[in-house]
C-alpha cells in the first residue's frame, strides 16, 4: 500500500481559537490563494517540505494530548490550506474519529476535491469567507470563486456544521454594506452556527521582507476593535 505522508508546517498542542474547547491544531503546509493580508506567507509553497509526518505518527502525538480535550475539544486541520492534501487528512480524520476524537477543518474552501469523503469524518468546518461577490474575492485572494463554491455546495450536500469567519481590513472590506452582504449570504446557507469578523492584523508584516515577497498592503493599520465590535453587530 502507497505510504501516505503530510506536509505540515508546525502544531499547536493546546490551541484555544481554531474552534471549539482546548484543540490540538495541524498547520498543513500549501496555500493556492493569495490573500492580501494573508499572515502566514511562509505556508504558500506547498512543496516546501517543513514537519513529514504519517497519520499514523500523527495520531500518536495528538492521543497524547486527548485528556486535555474534554467534551467540546479535539483536533483541528488549519493551514496553509489542508484541503490541498486530501489523502493525508482523510486518514488523519479517520483515526480521529476512530479515537473518538472531534474534528474541526479550518479552511478557506479551495483545495482538490474528494470533499464529500472529507466530510464524512468532519465534525466542523470553520470556513474563511474572503468575499461574498466574484470580483472582490478576486482582488483578495487572486482567484475565481469556483473551487470556495464547489466546497461550499459539498459542505451543504454533507449537513456539516459551519462556522463562518471573514477578515475585515481597513479600507478595502470594513463597510456597512460589506457586513450586510455578508448576512445575507449566509441566511441561504445551512447548518451556519456562527459568524465572526476578524480585525485584520500587521503581525505577519515582518515574514514578508524575511521571504522577499512584497506586502501589498503596506501602510494599512491594524482594524480597530471597535469597528469590529460596531459591524458584529450588525450580524444579529
Ligand atoms: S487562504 Fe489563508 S493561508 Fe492562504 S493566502 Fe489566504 S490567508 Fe493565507
Amino acid at each position: 500500500m502507497e505510504k501516505i505522508y503530510g506536509n505540515v508546517n508546525s502544531i499547536e498542542t493546546m490551541g484555544l481559537v481554531d474552534g471549539p474547547g482546548i484543540r490540538f491544531v495541524v498547520f498543513m503546509q500549501g496555500c493556492e490563494l493569495r490573500c492580501l493580508y494573508c499572515h502566514n506567507p511562509e505556508t504558500w509553497n506547498k512543496n516546501l517540505k517543513v514537519i513529514k509526518i504519517t497519520p499514523n505518527n500523527l495520531i500518536k502525538k495528538i492521543l497524547r494530548f486527548k485528556n486535555y480535550f474534554g467534551k467540546d475539544g479535539g483536533v483541528t486541520f488549519s493551514g496553509g490550506e489542508p484541503l490541498l492534501q486530501p489523502k493525508f487528512l482523510i486518514e488523519c480524520l479517520k483515526l480521529c474519529k476512530q479515537n473518538d476524537i472531534n474534528t474541526v477543518i479550518d479552511t478557506a474552501g479551495v483545495g482538490l476535491g474528494n470533499y464529500d469523503e472529507i466530510l464524512k469524518y468532519t465534525d466542523l468546518v470553520i470556513l474563511d469567507i474572503k468575499a461574498t461577490k466574484e470580483e472582490d474575492y478576486k482582488k483578495i485572494t487572486g482567484k475565481n470563486m469556483e473551487q470556495f463554491n464547489k466546497f461550499l455546495s459539498a459542505v451543504q450536500k454533507n449537513n456539516t456544521k459551519l462556522w463562518l469567519r471573514q477578515v475585515i481590513v481597513p479600507n478595502i472590506n470594513d463597510t456597512e454594506e460589506n457586513v450586510i452582504n455578508l448576512k445575507n449570504y449566509a441566511k441561504n446557507i445551512k447548518n451556519v452556527e456562527n459568524i465572526e469578523l476578524l480585525p485584520y492584523k500587521t503581525l505577519g508584516v515582518h515574514k514578508y521582507k524575511e521571504l522577499n515577497i512584497p506586502y501589498r498592503l503596506d501602510g494599512i493599520k491594524d482594524m480597530s476593535a471597535q469597528k469590529i465590535k460596531e459591524l458584529s453587530k450588525l450580524l444579529k
